[in-house]
């Protein structure tokens, strides 16, 4: 099979991404339009220059430092509801075009507050942008997963829970929130925390996932199960080295949300063909195979497609399997809407 066979093979299969986060999948042509709009460009840059600030590349970049620096710049445009709106509109363009039809974009709404806007006008903005993609493609579907920042505590995580509520998708036509997740710094934030928080999302009637097992050992995946009951886990790498949390994993169809070249950039992995999972597969475990952030990692969820079946010699059968189980993992309504992919 030739590379643009096997793309084409990729792209025919109806794919879901449920682990793309919004301020790391920004066109950086936006950006640089933006930074004109509101700056007349950025003075000493040409925009490759520029596209080096929001990309990783292999040839410069190296460690997670180099990849979090590529969260700082859209920072100061997506404090605006028009910008976010548009963002959202093009984030699903993107997707769609990739072969995406199922996406579930998560965003922390927090960060982009810092103009005026309140969490419910960030989130209002997000849906406004997928519903309006959606209208005219109506093969596509959408959903939100808000996020807590581990930093800000379980307290915050709760007080972004109350103020989301009103944005549910089963409050809207269409699309709106439809789970929740904390990420950031692992260590000194352990799942404990947010212990009441995961309580009252599903009370709520949130979905529930985090991110857990990414800096760190399995210890933290094992913690999140037991005090977070999630239905997904964000990453989970570090299961790979704990054959009786894959059996846990597996047992409870907990799916993990694998995000190959996010891994490898953040240190997750030390080489790709390292990544476990071949491993997760032969345990039975659940996994969906996302981007994490396609502009941050240069990458799009077909490649990360490719990747896997380069690395791990996938037939185009066990790549069927994989697209119809991250289908099978979406937070979305009734579950997913392609049988024929699985
Ligand atoms: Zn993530």
């Amino acid at each position: 099979m030739t590379s643009e066979d096997r793309r084409n093979f990729i792209k025919s299969l109806n794919l879901a991404d449920v682990h793309r986060h919004f301020d790391g999948s920004i066109r950086p042509e936006t950006l640089w339009e933006l930074s004109d709009k509101y700056y007349s460009a950025v003075p000493g840059l040409d925009f490759e220059q520029f596209r080096h600030y929001l990309q990783w590349d292999d040839a410069v970049d190296s460690t997670l430092l180099d990849y979090l620096d590529k969260f700082h710049v859209p920072l100061q445009y997506t404090q605006f509801y028009d910008n976010i709106r548009r963002i959202s509109f093009e984030l699903a363009e993107d997707a769609y075009l990739d072969g995406v039809k199922l996406l579930e974009l998560r965003i922390n709404p927090v960060i982009h507050r810092r103009a005026g806007l309140t969490t419910r006008q960030v989130i209002a903005a997000t849906r406004k942008g997928l519903s309006l993609f959606q209208e005219d493609h109506p093969d596509f579907r959408a959903g939100i997963i808000v996020i807590a920042m581990r930093n800000h505590g379980g307290n915050m995580a709760r007080l972004l829970l109350r103020e989301v509520v009103g944005e549910k998708e089963e409050f809207h036509d269409g699309i709106g929130v439809i789970g929740f997740d904390i990420a950031g710094h692992e260590a000194p934030f352990p799942p404990l925390l947010f212990e009441n928080a995961y309580d009252l999302a599903a009370r709520m009637g949130l979905k529930k996932t985090a991110h857990a097992g990414e800096s760190e050992g399995p210890e933290r995946i094992w913690e999140a199960l037991d005090c977070l009951g999630p239905h997904r886990i964000g990453h989970g790498t570090s299961a790979g080295q704990d054959a009786e949390l894959m059996k846990r994993l597996a047992a409870d169809g907990i799916c993990l949300e694998v995000c190959l070249s996010s891994n490898l950039q953040t240190g997750a992995i030390s080489a790709l063909s390292d990544h476990p999972l071949p491993r997760f597969l032969e345990a039975g475990v659940k996994v969906a195979l996302c981007t994490d952030n396609p502009t941050v990692s240069n990458t799009t969820l077909a490649r990360e497609y490719e990747l896997a079946m380069e690395l791990f010699s996938m037939s185009e059968n066990d790549v069927r399997a994989l697209a119809g189980m991250s289908c099978d993992c979406t937070f979305l309504g009734e579950g997913c809407p392609f049988p024929e992919a699985g």
